[in-house]
């Protein structure tokens, strides 16, 4: 298997070609990537614009996603099913806080959309 170093200037750590940084620099360089974008974002929430942005950003949220989460899928029986199915599965213990609920007082999500 062909290796070179990571591109971190004073690395000296072998990696696969097609990968330009060792795990631990690829690492610290998106912690980084992601502060700052959380700081222009942070810094863009404060400009007319960037509150403008962020409405639009909600309108759409709300208008898109939000009504598929209230939606008449969660009122068919197929989703009851499957909801009754986990419910019993898990013995109506509650992942969040483990506890055992009454069959009314449980909501199943789901990750996959
Ligand atoms: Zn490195």
């Amino acid at each position: 298997m062909r290796l070179h170093r990571c591109a971190e200037i004073g690395c000296h750590e072998l990696i696969k070609l097609g990968f330009d940084y060792c795990d631990k620099h690829y690492q610290s360089r998106m912690n980084s990537y992601h502060d700052r974008l959380k700081q222009s974002q942070e810094l863009k929430s404060q400009t007319l614009r960037g509150q403008r942005d962020k409405l639009e950003y909600n309108r759409n949220y709300n208008e898109t996603v939000r009504p598929e989460l209230g939606h008449e899928f969660y009122q068919t029986k197929q989703w009851e099913r499957i909801s009754e199915y986990i419910k019993q599965r898990d013995m109506y213990t509650s992942s969040v806080d483990g506890r055992v609920y009454g069959k009314g007082d449980l909501i199943v999500d789901h990750l996959v959309p």
